[in-house]
């Protein structure tokens, strides 16, 4: 069966589709700036193309594109949109619905528009991606595969927030976690390349990308998550602030006399890494580049954000009551032998040795000291085919 992965964001689609015979991917791309002028595609199956269209387009006729890229005579990779078995969708934010992935029916549908304004900036677009999906496909099962959706086997004590419990009962104010995905992935990898049972593993694992997020896993299971309530708790990230005094937020309305939407724009825009360094990037790329050249607010910067990593590490074992299992995956986890290691440093004391030259590596590695108690592990993630999978199971319960 082929099965076609979307990630509608506001402005832009991803896609890929997969062979689940092999779990190869037959094709994958972007479009980008939908709604906006000069929309693009970048595509790749056999090479790597670019398109690009005049008019704005919206994201039934992104989808639309795609499908006729994915069948054209030129840079096809199926005849028929009937080979076409199922969609599987990514949705940011379950809110408490959602423990797993679904078949996505009218009564999901409703209620992912009740939950809309739980992820206000994530949400519309997932949904709008599944509309689209809906006319063009009109016949082809959707499956929703949700962010939060990990985390919901997350104790009472862990997601509850110290707030008068009528905002959890009455609007569901709660710690909610993200990236669940991708933490899933990596921490069953983790235990197939060990050949262990992850039933018998306590694991920490952290997605560091633009977003970034820490999680404890304990017997397979995420016991606690670094992002909460929004994707804006916990870490340092490349534009977002992570843990701060809630009070700063009342303290800049009042003070500086800043809008709901001004402090939203700092915390999640203009906060973090990018905050840092004075808005020069939020790549770790360019800090890395800039540190190894001197530049003391890069080499702070990536100090504050390794510091927290390892504030939210050591808390972590603590609540796992041990620690076998460490993976860094996403684009900085993957990607950033120093992080790594600065991270990692001091943590002897939890069984935690990285291997400096083992360490030197990007993409996939044991990148921990023969002797080290716990396993150190560079994981590349792979949410698509995560969602792919679970699609896959899904869809084939059907028949
Ligand atoms: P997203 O969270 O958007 O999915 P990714 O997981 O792809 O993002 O992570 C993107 C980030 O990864 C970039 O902003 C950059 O900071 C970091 N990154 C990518 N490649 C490297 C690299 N070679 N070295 C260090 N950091 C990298």
């Amino acid at each position: 069966m082929k099965i076609l992965v979307l990630n509608a964001g506001s402005s832009s689609l991803k896609f890929q589709l997969f062979d689940m015979e092999d779990e190869s991917v037959m094709a994958k791309g972007i479009v980008e700036r939908i709604g906006l002028q000069k929309p693009s595609m970048t595509y790749t199956a056999k090479e790597k193309t670019k398109f690009e269209k005049d008019e704005p387009i919206s994201h039934k006729e992104a989808l639309q594109w795609v499908l006729d890229t994915l069948t054209s005579t030129d840079h096809g990779v199926i005849s028929s949109l009937d080979e076409i078995g199922a969609v599987g969708h990514r949705v940011v934010h379950g809110g408490e619905d959602f423990t797993g992935s679904v078949l996505i029916d009218d009564k999901v549908i409703e209620s992912l528009e009740r939950n809309k304004n739980l992820a206000p900036l994530h949400n519309p677009p997932n949904l709008t991606g599944i509309y689209a999906t809906q006319t063009v496909l009109p016949n082809v099962p959707m499956v929703g595969v949700f962010d939060t959706a990990f985390h919901s086997t997350m104790p009472e004590k862990a997601y509850l927030y110290g707030l008068p419990i009528e905002l959890y009962e009455k609007y569901k104010v709660r710690r909610y976690g993200f990236h669940g995905t991708s933490h899933h992935y990596v921490a069953q990898e983790a235990a197939r390349r060990l050949g262990k049972d992850i039933k018998d593993l306590k694991i920490i694992t952290a997605h560091l990308g633009n977003g970034a997020s820490v999680c404890a896993i304990k017997g397979g299971q995420s016991i606690d998550t670094s992002m909460g309530f929004t994707p804006l708790e916990g870490l340092v990230m490349g534009t977002r602030s992570g843990d701060i005094d809630p009070a700063i937020v009342i303290w800049m309305m009042r003070e500086l006399g800043m809008s709901y939407d001004e402090v939203d724009n700092v915390l999640n825009k203009k906060s973090g890494i990018l905050g840092l360094v004075r808005g020069r990037s939020y790549d770790m790329r360019d800090i890395e580049d800039w540190m190894a050249a001197g530049d003391e607010e890069a080499r702070r910067a990536m100090d504050v954000y390794c510091y927290r990593l390892k504030k939210y590490i050591g808390s972590y074992a603590a609540v796992l009551g041990g620690l076998d299992v460490l993976v860094f995956t996403a684009g900085v986890g993957e990607n950033s032998p120093i992080l790594r290691e600065i991270v990692c440093d001091g943590l002897e004391f939890l069984g935690i040795k990285i291997d400096k030259e083992k360490n030197n590596v990007k993409g996939d590695a044991i990148i921990s000291a023969a002797d080290s108690k716990v396993t150190v592990m560079s994981i590349r993630t792979d949410e698509e085919l995560m969602i792919a999978r679970d699609t896959y199971r899904i869809v084939r319960g059907l028949k």
